[in-house]
């Protein structure tokens, strides 16, 4: 029996009290699903699932505090004072519509029933309150040899349920597995069923393996088996078109990065993704707009980055220009990716890059002035020095003045900004 360990005890706890409780009542109960292959990789356990012989009814009379989930497949979520724990009764699930979603459920009385319509053998084990495992597929076998396995009929499975295919992609990267050859070969050929499913369910699945241990694996199995080609709304041909035998070298080394959008960044500077292409790829995969703007906002800077320098630009100056265009927070987020970059393959702009890394926080803390408010004096004042009525000329006698005051060429000061602006207005009729 595996030593269950790295388990947030109290919540374990009280997943036990929950097995208890239905036990006591006449009823099987047992936690299952991924808290048991985590509990038996030794993993963190993030939440516990439990599987229960008493219908949904039943559970609701059973516990005082409990929200009716998913009552017609089963779900009932019992509310603890340390977390939420979803009990689903014994269920079978048939007549898969469209290739997603199930259209029947049956309650049935075996665990092992159960057990069966789930999607890998590694996620169809049960562990009961004295932490026994119960595992018809051999789910511990597969995880000692290293592999993710479907339970039953690999092609009957992905066409039941396409989001399968993906699920597969991220347990393999995430857990380090081999995907099992009758697995893999109905992963590839059933690829096209993807189209059936929900955008968000796709976005929320490759978000996973991205931000995931592993994202470089997830993303050779991906362009090997040729998944992102099938989707219902077209991912840019960087990604939809990955070929395995092409994955750039800085793919391999998204995971040294922290956030996701750095990530994702990286990722699609990797495949050679222009930042409208990302954008359209971020909105396509249903993220939110804020994360879409903050990876085009990374890719964006890169490439306004390479044009400057190699128009010869001094490093410097295109920063405190880029820090007025895109923002600091861009500026400091895209930092990890010039180290990645620096540390890995040589490029003409090392020294740049290797400046930017070493002054760039700097350059950007003595930038006085980011916004027009910050500046030393007001639109107003502008416009009656210089003797004219507001108009767009204003907007962009203002963004001079940002500019100066960004290099250095002024001082962010009433009489300084003046002077300048009376000097500057007639570029700007
Ligand atoms: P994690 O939560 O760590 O991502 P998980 O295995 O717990 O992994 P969930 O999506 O929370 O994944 O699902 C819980 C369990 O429900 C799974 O372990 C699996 O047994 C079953 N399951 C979930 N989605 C599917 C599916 N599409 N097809 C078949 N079984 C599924
Ligand atoms: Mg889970």
């Amino acid at each position: 029996m595996p030593e269950v360990s790295g388990v947030p005890g109290m919540m374990e706890q009280e997943a036990i009290s929950v097995l208890d409780a239905l036990t006591a009542a006449g009823y099987e109960a047992y936690l299952v699903g991924g808290c048991v292959r985590d509990a038996v990789m030794n993993r963190s356990i993030h939440d516990f699932d439990i599987a229960t012989s008493a219908l949904p009814d039943e559970v609701l009379r059973l516990f005082p505090h409990t929200a009716p989930t998913g009552l017609k497949h089963g779900t009932v979520t019992v509310v603890m004072r340390h977390g939420a724990y979803e009990v689903t009764t014994f269920r079978t699930e048939s007549d898969y519509e469209q290739y997603r979603r199930p259209k029947t459920v049956a309650f049935v009385t075996e665990l092992k029933e159960d057990l069966r319509r789930r999607d890998f053998t590694i996620n169809a084990m049960a562990m009961d309150r004295e932490r026994n495992v119960i595992d018809p597929f051999d789910g511990r076998g597969d995880l000692a040899r290293g592999l993710l396995r479907c339970v039953g009929d690999p092609v009957e499975r992905f066409r039941e349920d396409a989001l399968r295919l993906l699920r597969g992609v991220r347990f393999a990267a995430a857990y380090g597995l081999a995907i099992e050859p009758a697995t893999w070969r109905a992963l590839q050929e059933q690829a096209p069923l993807l189209r059936h499913i929900a955008m968000e369910r796709i976005g929320a699945e490759l978000m996973r393996i991205v931000c995931g241990d592993d994202p470089a694996r997830g993303f050779e199995l991906l362009a090997a088996s040729g998944l992102l080609a099938h989707m219902k709304v077209p991912l840019a041909p960087a990604l939809a078109g990955m070929a395995p035998e092409r994955l750039p070298a800085g793919l391999r080394r998204i995971g040294e990065l922290e956030a996701p959008a750095q990530r994702w960044a990286q990722l699609l500077l990797a495949l050679g993704a222009g930042a409208a292409d990302a954008r359209e790829a971020m909105l396509a995969l249903v993220y939110p707009h804020a994360f879409a703007a903050e990876v085009t906002a990374l890719l964006a800077w890169d490439e306004r980055l390479r044009e400057r320098l190699a128009a010869g630009e001094d490093v410097r100056r295109a920063w405190q220009f880029g820090a007025l265009d895109y923002g600091t927070a861009a500026l400091r987020g895209w930092l990890p990716l010039a180290r990645l970059r620096l540390r890995g393959e040589a490029s003409q702009q090392e020294g740049a890059l290797a400046r930017l890394l070493a002054e760039g926080e700097a350059w950007l803390a003595a930038i006085p002035a980011l916004q027009p408010r910050e500046l030393a004096v007001s639109g107003a004042d502008v416009a009656a020095c210089v003797g004219r009525a507001p108009g767009p000329w204003l907007g962009a006698l203002l963004r001079r003045l940002l500019e100066l005051t960004a290099t250095g060429e002024a001082v962010n000061e009433r009489s300084a900004l003046l002077a300048a602006a009376e000097r500057e207005a007639k570029r700007f009729g």
